[in-house]
């Protein structure tokens, strides 16, 4: 019998690096694919909140309106308003359950948030390259990719297109790294890269990571070592969906975790059978 290859998404290499039974759990209960972690809802909308902000933040970088740059608190009020307006029918799957009331207040939250925080938006409207681009070019949104040869599709948040070069960017409502870009980071990008160099038959470069709550946004040339990772993690994940049951990472988010229940039942049954902890 031929085993076929399986398909793996760049987002199952992400959440190998967060936790490898991630990926063992979402092959398996795919309708969990999207909820990364649980229990939370405010967490994930104030995350959908940012992202979308992300998407429309050359609009507070640009100011568009003239009359708007002499109060920018009230240009970012407004795209805010219309940012928070719009999610319940851009996010409808992932909102759908959750009470108006709840919604309501978290956008109302975010927009107070936004607009009081001087240091985010003089970031946001710090010259850049990245803003400069995307006001310059615009991007493609969600720029979904397939390699027929790797098997491994996906969606990049941005994909801007130069004279000369292919760009991948990726929004990250996490924490940033001081300097640069995580590790993990350079991995995803370089999955996506994979992608590009396929479909437009072009070499990436570079990428960019807006690392969106510190207003932050970081450039990443693609390295051999990071191409070079992505492919042993996509080996990994082909594994791990062909069945095999890998051990969880050191740092794994298990407290929010939407698998916690199976994933405990297994470590009990396995560390039975084993005699040891796994
Ligand atoms: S419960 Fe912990 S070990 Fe299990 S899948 Fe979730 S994060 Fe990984």
């Amino acid at each position: 019998m031929v085993h076929e290859t399986p398909k793996v998404k760049v987002s199952d290499l992400t959440q190998y690096g967060i936790c490898p039974r991630l990926v063992y759990f979402r092959a398996r209960e795919p309708e969990h694919a999207e909820l990364l972690i649980s229990g939370n809802e405010r967490i994930m909308i104030e995350r959908i909140l940012w992202k979308e902000l992300a998407f429309n933040l050359h609009k507070i970088y640009g100011c568009e309106v003239a009359d708007e740059v002499a109060e920018p608190e009230k240009a970012a009020k407004s795209v805010l308003d219309e940012i928070v307006d719009d999610v319940e029918h851009i996010y409808k799957k992932e909102l759908d359950a959750v009470a108006e009331s709840v919604l309501d207040d978290e956008k109302r939250e975010f927009v107070c948030y936004i607009v009081e925080d001087e240091e985010w938006l003089s970031k946001a409207r710090a010259e850049n390259e990245l803003l400069e681009l995307q006001q310059m070019l615009g991007y493609d949104r969600e720029h979904a990719m397939v390699s027929e040869k790797l098997r491994l599709n996906g969606s990049v948040d941005k994909l801007i297109t130069t004279e000369n070069e292919l760009i991948p960017c990726m929004i990250k409502t996490g924490k940033s790294p001081e300097y640069g870009v995580w590790p993990n980071d350079r991995m995803q990008l370089a999955a996506y890269a994979l992608l590009i160099e396929e479909t437009f038959e072009t070499t990436v470069q570079r990428g960019f990571v807006e690392y969106i709550r510190a207003a932050e946004f970081r450039e990443s040339p693609i390295r051999r070592k990071d191409r070079a990772r992505a492919l042993q993690t996509l080996k990994h994940v082909r594994r791990i969906k062909s069945g095999a049951y890998p051990d969880k990472s050191v740092n794994a988010p298990c407290a929010n975790c939407v698998f916690l229940d199976r994933c405990d039942t297994r470590i009990t049954l396995l560390s039975k059978l084993l005699g040891k902890n796994v």
